[in-house]
């Protein structure tokens, strides 16, 4: 098979480092016979060790020419007890933000694993929880710096509209920082794990879930500026004030529960 040159267009920066696809595998624990997706399979390299857990994997690839290699890559991989690795990868060359997942839920809610390519990360996660139900749990491998969004608490620097966003509908766990020289050909980031279950139970009650997206929006719109200055027009400041929000506050000092009190109040949409 003729060596795959990376396609700066889909983000790829294949994984080589056997220790840390070893710590993803064994973050991510798939158990025997358990029916998993993998985002970007890219060369197969965590495909592989996936597999020899006894794991039955969705691949998922846009570029077509690892797709249509994927399989060859991975045959003869050692599933240990004579288990055949044949019918265990299902290769589907697609694009995962316009994947249906929900073609793929069979008992249980899917487990989702990959390598993101980062220039479409964030679509790509808002698309995955937009699958609802399917979808149970994901581990996957980002930019350190979205990683530290997805999970900062209010009033820290890294608390932004994403982390609202994410955190209304998922769990976020980060479990540990990658270095560049793990890939080929390295990015120019830190990369970073990170663990994301999507929320059985509402964190707070919303009234309209469009509503609130909007606020957060609004409010962070100039992340600097105060929320009285970013929601001029809006809602007064003696609304604020009603709702026991100091209208001088930053946006990034608000909880979930704070926006979730904006959203929900009456106000004029914009
Ligand atoms: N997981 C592999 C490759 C990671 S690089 C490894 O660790 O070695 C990201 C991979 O995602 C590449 O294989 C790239 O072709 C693929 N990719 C890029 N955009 C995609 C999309 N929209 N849907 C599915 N795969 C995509």
């Amino acid at each position: 098979m003729s060596a795959h040159r990376a396609r700066k267009r889909f983000g790829q920066h294949f994984l080589h480092d056997a220790y840390v696809v070893s710590r993803i595998v064994a973050a991510f624990a798939p158990a025997r016979d358990e029916t998993i997706v993998e985002i970007g399979p890219g060369t197969g390299m965590l495909t592989r060790a996936l597999l020899a857990t006894g794991a039955t994997v969705h691949a998922i690839e846009l570029d077509r020419d690892l797709a249509a290699t994927l399989e060859a890559r991975c045959a003869g991989v050692d599933m240990g007890a004579g288990v055949d690795v044949d019918g265990r990868l299902i290769v589907h060359s697609a694009d995962a933000t316009r994947f249906d997942f929900g073609t793929l839920a069979g008992a249980g809610p899917l487990r989702v694993i990959g390598n993101l390519p980062y220039n479409v990360s964030t679509p790509l996660l808002f698309h995955l929880l937009d699958a609802g139900s399917a979808i149970g749990e994901m581990l996957f491998m980002l930019q350190r710096e979205v990683v530290d969004r997805l999970a900062a608490a209010p009033d820290t620097a890294d608390y932004a509209r994403l982390s609202v966003m994410m955190q209304l509908r998922c769990d976020v766990e980060k479990l540990f920082d990658v270095a560049p020289g793990a890939f080929s050909p390295p990015p120019k980031v830190t990369s970073s794990v990170v663990r994301l279950v999507p929320r059985t139970v509402a964190p707070v009650r919303l009234r309209d879930p469009a509503q609130f997206a909007n606020i957060v929006r609004l409010a962070f719109a100039h992340p600097r500026k105060t929320l009285k200055n970013n929601l001029r027009g809006v809602i007064a400041d003696d609304a604020l004030r009603a709702l026991q929000i100091d209208p001088v506050r930053r946006p990034g000092t608000l909880t979930l529960e704070e926006f979730a009190r904006l959203a929900n109040a009456e106000f004029r949409t914009v």
